[in-house]
């Protein structure tokens, strides 16, 4: 007999045990789905700093780099995306031939079985490379090597269904798809009709036990040319052919899409890019049940499989292709505002300018940051479910604001499409990014806290384990011991973030030795306990209604978010040798950031339904309400600095984009670029005598005739960026075909600035 858990534990076990919501089992399955790293200690309220500083950075082995000076360089050589969006609507057959046969659809899958077993790194440097060139073709080849039957049957699959398949899907004899979406259920998935009925039925002659598949999905990536397509649907066994249960559950089974009643072919067009993408129906198609992927034994075990290969593939694709983008964009934008004159000097020298140029670089400092160190934490074999999620939806959303301001920046240069406008594809694909693997207001509200408080944090998932044990003395005697470290923990956590709150952060916790970032460190540990009180109080006195409660979860999660990118970004600037040129992204970062989380925690502590745990909180924590204002206007100049001008600093930020030396819209504005940039003092002179005429400045001793000769091709190589493309009036008529459209590149007109 134990006083505390026999009468105190035991009455606050039955109060929890009766109030605790009840979780389904899809529910319960994501929630469980993967694992926890950094999140978990940030969860704590008190990060080890040398904890992530002693995590090894990604890196590649040389077979990874050679892939990605060669096939990789190749391939982007080979791509024109105007000519794939616009003319072809496709990938050209030499493309798909070349992706299929250097095995770019089977990057993860392991040597043993034929694929490159190339690491979660080199994936994400592979499509971080090709996005920088082309989105139709980094989708395609991100897909495969994504959620689908190639992850599924590594993870799940029998040694069977891996001989058998992963060869043909290593070198592209099979083109994979995965069909989870249907008309009836997008963002919830459970709420699928799509079903799978347990019965005998013959197959290649014989008669055998397997499952009668009817499905309509939608949305489909590769849909409409592959060959196998892995289905997610509901199995039933109503003649209890393999068991007593009835409904089983969500099954993932791999259907040849050459078999009888399957109907692929079709497609959609998501945001004119035209990666193939597409509805599938299938009527009656009969499948043995040894096509369920890991065979019998995960029949009703689909949605656990797909939450588990999510926790990993959404830390990778949508992360790196977003990367690709801000960096893209950090570099082409500097450039074009380097380039671009109004009122007589370079547009990126007006403040108004400099401010979104300053985002679009740190931004891009920003998610490269952190999809390094989640590729660094998946090549450890972690599979964080909460941070693949911060990730998906960061980046992305991130990326729609660096595009953005891209955009605006570049003015009508921008806006108006043909094969010059390198930007506008990039602009319209973003809300793909958005909607897919999760569509963003889904996991800013509901997932990335509400699967983050239970998963990370350090004591909750031990309770509720504990309250929903069948066995009620043995659920009794877990929560006992777990309940009070809780209380224990939170009575630390309480005065902890207390304390740093009222002394500023000045005292909180910063790895030795951090140099000028020391004081980030600090206050990330400030903001951490800040977090953990307020997470606690927040679960504490919402209990599960906090599910509901969805603006609050949102700002949960952006203040954990926060806390994960700029430790992301500390870590960036540590392994890259503390570079001192890159501190004003740095700098930008961390402003920003304190800045959100400021700002959340005061929204927060002024929406908690608990009035006076909001006060209180309020005095010790926030007593004066925000304060963070956000980068002061020479963080932002000189963050802006970064992409203005050739430097080291630009291309580490912008280090790993294709670079094919063509006549297209990127190669034209970096040639402009550097003859502008190296020809600065003779555009001076030619200002401060206000001339643009360099035979004439010449002949008044303005320049020399070299001067003259640098001056003019730096002013043709502008002209050549600065033109847009126009069109034959029948090349855009609707009864014209789209593949006969003539560009006409007129540059005659093109008024030189200077
Ligand atoms: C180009 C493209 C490619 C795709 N590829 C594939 C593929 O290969 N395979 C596949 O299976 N699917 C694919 N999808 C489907 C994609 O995963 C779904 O579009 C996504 O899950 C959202 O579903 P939905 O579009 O039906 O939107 P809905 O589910 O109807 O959602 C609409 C809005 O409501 C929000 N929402 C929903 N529930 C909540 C909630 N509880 N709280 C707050 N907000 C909520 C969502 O965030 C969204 O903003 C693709 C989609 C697109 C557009």
């Amino acid at each position: 007999m134990s006083f505390r858990r026999d009468v105190i534990s035991k009455l606050i076990f039955s109060w929890a045990r009766r109030v605790l919501p009840s979780v389904s089992d899809t529910e319960r399955e994501a929630l469980e789905a993967g694992d926890v790293w950094w999140d978990a200690d940030l969860f704590t309220g008190d990060p080890e700093w040398t904890k992530l500083l002693d995590t090894p950075p990604a890196t590649l082995t040389a077979e990874e780099q050679a892939f990605l000076n060669g096939p990789v360089d190749e391939l982007c050589a080979m791509l024109d995306e105007w000519k794939i969006n616009w003319e072809l609507r496709d990938l050209p057959p030499e493309v798909w031939n070349f992706i299929k046969q250097k095995k770019f659809l089977g990057m993860i899958i392991p040597t043993e079985h034929g694929g490159l077993g190339f690491s979660p790194y080199a994936h994400s440097e592979v499509v971080r490379k090709i996005s920088s060139r082309s989105l139709v073709a980094a989708v395609t080849v991100m897909v495969p090597n994504s959620l689908g039957p190639g992850e599924l049957l590594m993870r799940f699959g029998t040694r069977d269904q891996q001989s058998k398949w992963l060869p043909c899907l290593a070198d592209g004899r099979d083109v994979p798809c995965f069909g989870l979406t249907s008309p009836e259920a997008g963002s919830d998935a459970a709420a699928m009709t799509d079903s799978g009925i347990i019965c005998k039925g013959m197959f290649e002659g014989h008669e055998v036990i397997g499952i009668r598949l009817n499905w309509h999905k939608r949305y489909i990536t590769l849909g409409p040319v592959a060959t196998l397509l892995g289905l997610a649907f509901k199995a039933y066994d109503p003649d209890h052919l393999v068991g007593s249960q009835e409904d089983l559950g969500i099954t993932v089974a791999l259907i040849p899409t050459s078999l009888p009643g399957v109907s692929i072919g079709r497609r959609h067009l998501p945001a004119m890019q035209v990666f193939q993408n597409g509805p599938t129906w299938g009527k009656d198609v009969f499948v043995p049940l040894d096509y369920v992927i890991g065979g019998k034994e995960r029949l009703g075990q689909g949605w656990k499989m797909l939450m588990t290969a999510l926790a990993a593939g959404r830390g990778i694709s949508l992360p790196s292709l977003s990367a690709a983008g801000a960096a893209f964009s950090a570099r082409t934008t500097g450039a074009y505002a380097r380039i671009r004159e109004q009122f007589g000097i370079p547009i990126g020298k007006f403040e108004g300018i400099e401010e979104p140029l300053a985002r679009i670089a740190a931004t891009a400092y920003l998610i490269d940051a952190a999809r390094r160190l989640t590729c660094a934490a998946l090549n450890e074999g972690h599979h964080p479910a909460v941070i693949s999620g911060i990730m998906k939806l960061h980046a992305t959303e991130r990326l729609r604001t660096v595009i953005d301001d891209a955009m605006d920046i570049h003015g009508g240069k921008a806006v108006i499409d043909g094969p010059q406008n390198y930007l506008g594809n990039l602009y319209r694909g973003v809300p793909v990014s958005i909607t897919v693997e999760g569509a963003n207001i889904l996991t800013r509200n509901l997932i990335i806290f509400g699967q983050g408080a239970i998963r990370a944090h350090p004591y909750l998932l031990q309770e509720m384990n504990a309250l929903g044990d069948t066995n009620k003395a043995r659920g009794l005697d877990a929560f006992d011991k777990t309940f009070w470290v809780h209380i224990v923990h939170s009575f630390k956590t309480l005065f902890r973030a207390w304390g740093r709150s009222w002394s500023g952060g000045v005292f909180a916790p910063a790895p030795n030795d951090a140099g000028a970032v020391t004081g980030f460190y600090r206050q990330l540990s400030r903001y951490s306990a800040a977090f953990a009180l307020c997470a606690d109080m927040a679960l504490l006195t919402l209990g599960g209604k906090l599910k509901r409660k969805e603006m609050l979860s949102a700002r949960f999660g952006d203040i954990l978010s926060e806390l994960y990118l700029l430790s992301a970004v500390l870590k960036r600037w540590h392994e890259e040798g503390r570079q001192e040129a890159d501190l004003a992204a740095v700098e930008w970062c961390m402003a920003t950031g304190f800045r959100t989380m400021e700002q959340r925690f005061a929204d927060i502590l002024a929406n908690l339904p608990n009035r006076f745990v909001a006060i209180m909180l309020k005095f010790m924590i926030q007593p004066l309400g925000a304060q963070a204002r956000g980068p002061s206007d020479k963080v932002i100049h000189a963050c802006a600095q970064l992409v203005l001008e050739p430097s080291v600093a630009r291309d580490r930020l912008t280090q790993g984009l294709s670079h094919v030396d063509d006549d297209g819209g990127p190669a034209r504005l970096e040639k402009a670029f550097l003859l502008v940039t190296a020809a600065e003092d003779v555009f001076k002179r030619m200002h401060a005598a206000r001339l643009r005429d360099a035979d004439a400045a010449v002949r008044q001793g303005t320049i020399t005739q070299v001067e003259a000769e640098q001056y003019k091709a730096a002013q043709e190589a502008v002209a050549r960026v600065i033109e847009v493309d126009d069109f034959a009036p029948e090349a855009l008529s609707p009864h014209e075909k789209a593949v006969s459209v003539q560009v006409v590149q007129e540059r005659t007109e093109t008024r030189v600035a200077g």
